[in-house]
């Protein structure tokens, strides 16, 4: 049961991860001021998020089948919203794809755009007209670091990411108009099954048609780099659940909005250098010739900065 004082949030791909995160934290928020929708593609996965939220299962947290991928399953979910009435949509749901390109089948390729960036669409499609109609509402959709700065071997999934970036980007200045806000949470590594997918699939999948150059960058160079990163750099799931209730709280949200402070250089180095030469240089020595070294300069780092880069980041405490 809904309060009328309380605001319905939808969120996509609960069963885990940082929705699972975010959905406990807004329905457990102190002063109740968050109906969640938490929504999962099978329900039969429900059991991790109905054991975190304890008490405000039932109360401030209800559940919802809703696949990203299918219209039918999104209007369905919608329709059963009293009045289709959504305050703060948040988009979660996604999928990585990492490899050499010439080894992943366009198939593949397809699956990753169609739940990262037309599972988005799909969702702001349905629930927008509601909020443009009301004269407000908050649209947040979970992108990536990648979303802003490309990475070897992440091609798709990071292309999938601009594109929402793009996406977005346009939309938000429409939006302007209706009152409706947009907002873009930009993590770099986080904690979740995403890694441990991520770390499983490479250990069984081959690698069909790349030359043993590029295999070699891949599997030795590339893969032990992504290991250190995630383990050096890596945030947990909480951090960005927090970081994300700071944007929904905030009088004014930021359209972008970093969740890691130590990825604000990296995005500085974009605007730095308008031609593009200065950031494509610099990851492919942090990949390729620093790699061992990350490990340590990212524990130095955590420790050096203590918060100073955090202006530019929505620090989660
Ligand atoms: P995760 O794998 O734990 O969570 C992703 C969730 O999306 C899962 O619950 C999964 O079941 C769900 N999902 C996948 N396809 C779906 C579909 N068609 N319909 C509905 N739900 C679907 O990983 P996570 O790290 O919590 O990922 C959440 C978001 O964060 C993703 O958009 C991801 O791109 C982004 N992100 C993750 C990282 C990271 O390092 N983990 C970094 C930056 C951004």
């Amino acid at each position: 049961m809904v309060c009328p004082e309380q605001k319905v949030v939808l969120i996509t791909g609960c069963s885990s991860g940082i929705g699972l995160k975010m959905a406990v934290m807004l329905a457990k928020d102190k002063k109740k001021r968050y109906h969640v929708i938490a929504t999962m593609r099978d329900l039969k996965q429900k059991d991790k998020l109905v054991e975190a939220a304890g008490d405000a299962h039932g109360k401030t947290l209800s559940l919802a089948v809703l696949d990203v991928c299918s219209d039918e399953s999104v209007k369905q979910c919608i329709d059963g919203i009293k009045d289709r009435h959504v305050d703060i949509l948040i988009n979660n749901a996604g999928i990585g794809l990492v490899g050499p390109v010439e080894s992943i089948p366009i198939e593949e390729m397809k699956r990753v755009f169609e739940t990262n960036f037309f599972g988005v669409i799909r969702m702001i499609k349905e629930v927008m007209p509601e909020m443009k109609r009301r004269r407000g509402g908050h649209i947040i959709v979970v992108s990536s670091v990648m979303g802003l700065q490309g990475v070897a071997f992440n091609d798709v999934y990071s292309a999938s990411k601009f594109a929402m970036e793009g996406f977005c980007e346009s939309l938000a200045i429409q939006l302007f108009k209706f009152n409706v806000t947009l907002s873009m949470i930009e993590p770099g590594p986080v904690h979740t099954e995403f890694e441990v997918k991520m770390i499983q699939d490479m250990g069984q999948k081959e690698f069909p048609g790349t030359d043993p150059d590029t295999l070699h960058s891949f599997k030795d160079l590339y893969l032990p780099t992504a290991v250190n990163i995630f383990e050096g750099y890596g945030q947990s799931p909480e951090e960005v659940a927090r970081c994300t209730k700071k944007v929904i709280e905030s009088s004014r949200p930021r359209f972008r909005n970093l969740t890691n402070s130590l990825y604000s250089p990296i995005v500085a180095l974009k605007y730095a250098d308008e031609t593009g030469t200065l950031s494509i240089r610099t990851i492919y020595h942090m990949l390729y010739n620093l790699g061992p070294l990350l490990h340590v300069c990212a524990t130095a780092m955590k420790y050096l900065t203590c918060g100073c880069l955090r202006r530019r980041t929505v620090s989660p405490n």
